[in-house]
């Protein structure tokens, strides 16, 4: 199998090590050999970034719109093959694996857009006979560090705003799947970016954590919080910008008047798609005791007739998890919810399936409380706990008692609730009669506390991290 090469300076650079892209699903299954880049690889890629930086900086709008435009195209274009290979490296569902694949093409539109739009301020000065203007300019190199969890979405979210507003890029994606970054890559390059724009650089995250934060002006990064931190300490000691975008613990609440059947798609579809790997999951299903038992009796009812497997098999609604030490971990939650005494009311193990893939049933707690570990940290699988309150406000309170702060979600017919909830819960993202998730492409994305820390990803409100601000005052 020939290896796919990382792209330095606008050319196809090998690299010494291999790295296995393993389909998740069926691991006998190699999808691809990614060449695996070394420290100073990754240092000559933040110096190709750095020495494109000057001309990108003073290429027109025009220029970079129709690029990202090309790009865009091609993406949705091939949008059922790209969102099979998404499917097969990430393990989530073939529709899934499209979705994602279409939010990547409509990003890029977006900030294609974007491109030719965004701008500055002309402000009459307070004083006298001085005019005031504020415009907008590239921060420079920008380095970019993300997930496995949506291969392709991420890293066109970080990219097509950075690119749009004049800066130039290094990205490591995840080692876990490198393969939808490196097509990419291969489409920006087929839709004509200058060499040197956009690097693209496989490999380890220790490795990308010592060589991706010296001689850049910023880093973007989506993962864990473990290794969020150690980015912002990173970045601290060298003074550059950060962005972080972490983990949640989202709260779904179900006041007594909520719709059952809405409460229950938006449980399943919440905490259990995408096999519970989203970093917006319902993992807190926060239920009022008028509600509880018909909710609880309805939900697992639902839950047994998920079919988990294979997603290359045709009727398959959730997939495998992203690799056995992720499994090993799950297992790891769920022993220890039974042992700080929630009641397992379904699931709880491996999911019989044709292939040796990483596949887990759907797993509920009931009877959970919210200081349980279980609770407070974050499991990253298909695992909800339920959490019985008493009414309306109770409910908002567990909801707030968390360290994360990503999404949230209530489901109730009462607008008063409603609105309350959606004024006072502490989350970036807040959804009623809805499963927690972030919809749109074209609206910001990101959370409070631990979730996230920076400027917030996505939308108009992206410019803000990918360009800093000059303050003219002019006299006449
Ligand atoms: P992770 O933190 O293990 O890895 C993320 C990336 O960081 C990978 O590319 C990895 O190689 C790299 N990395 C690891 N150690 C590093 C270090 N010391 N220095 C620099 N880079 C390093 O996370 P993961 O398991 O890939 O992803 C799952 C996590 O991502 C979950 O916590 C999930 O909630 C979060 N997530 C958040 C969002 C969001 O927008 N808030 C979106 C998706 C996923």
């Amino acid at each position: 199998m020939t290896q796919k090469a990382n792209y330095i300076g606008g050319a196809w650079v090998e690299g010494g090590t291999a790295l296995e892209n393993l389909n998740p699903a069926d691991p006998q299954d190699v999808i691809g050999q990614y060449a695996c880049a070394d420290e100073a690889q990754m240092r000559q890629a933040v110096q190709a970034a750095r020495a494109a930086a000057p001309g990108w900086e003073r290429s027109t709008t025009q220029l970079r719109s129709d690029i990202l435009f090309r790009a865009a195209n091609e993406i949705l274009a091939r949008k059922e093959e790209l969102g099979a290979l998404v499917s097969r490296e990430a393990g989530k569902t073939q529709a899934e694996g499209i979705g994602e694949v279409m939010r990547a093409g409509q990003i890029f539109q977006f900030f294609a857009g974007e491109a030719v739009r965004y701008g500055g301020e002309n402000l009459p000065s307070v004083r006298p006979d001085i005019g005031v203007q504020i415009s907008r300019h590239p921060v420079g190199v920008v380095s970019m560090i993300t997930p496995w969890n949506f291969p392709i979405a991420i890293p066109a979210w970080k990219m097509a705003p950075a690119l749009a507003f004049g800066n130039t890029l290094v990205l490591k994606p995840s080692e876990h799947t490198p393969g939808a970054a490196w097509e990419l890559f291969a489409i920006l390059e087929r839709a004509g970016l200058p060499a040197g724009v956009a690097n693209l650089v496989n490999g380890e995250g220790a490795a990308a954590g010592r060589a991706l934060l010296d001689g850049v002006d910023a880093v973007s990064f989506t993962g864990s919080v473990a290794t969020g931190r150690k980015i912002a300490a990173g970045a601290s000691e060298r003074m550059i910008r950060v962005q972080l975008e972490m983990g949640g613990k989202n709260p779904l609440v179900v006041l007594d008047d909520a719709d059952l059947d809405v409460a229950v798609e938006c449980a399943l579809n919440g905490a259990f798609y995408s096999a519970g790997q989203r970093c917006t999951a319902s993992s807190r299903l926060i239920v009022a005791d008028g509600i509880h038992d018909r909710f609880v009796q309805a939900l697992t009812d639902r839950m047994r007739k998920l079919t988990v497997g294979d997603p290359r098999t045709a009727g398959t609604q959730i997939g495998p998890v992203i690799n056995a030490a992720q499994l090993e971990k799950i297992l790891g939650y769920i022993e220890l919810g039974r042992a700080e005494g929630a009641t397992l009311a379904e699931g709880g193990k491996r999911a019989e399936a044709s292939t040796a893939g990483h596949f887990l049933r759907p797993t509920l707690f009931t009877e959970s409380s919210n200081a349980m570990r279980i609770n407070r940290e974050e499991i990253f699988g298909p695992v909800a706990a339920v959490i019985r309150v008493s009414g309306y406000d109770e409910a908002l309170e567990v909801a707030n008692d968390t360290p994360f702060g990503l999404s949230s979600g209530i489901c109730t017919t009462s607008l008063k609730f409603a609105n309350h909830f959606r004024l006072n819960v502490r989350s970036g993202l807040t959804m009623v009669n809805l499963p927690t998730a972030g919809l749109d492409y074209h609206v910001p994305f990101g959370g409070v506390k631990a979730s996230s820390f920076g400027p917030r990803e996505q939308g108009r409100y992206a410019v803000d991290f990918y360009t800093s601000t000059k303050t003219a005052y002019i006299g006449y």
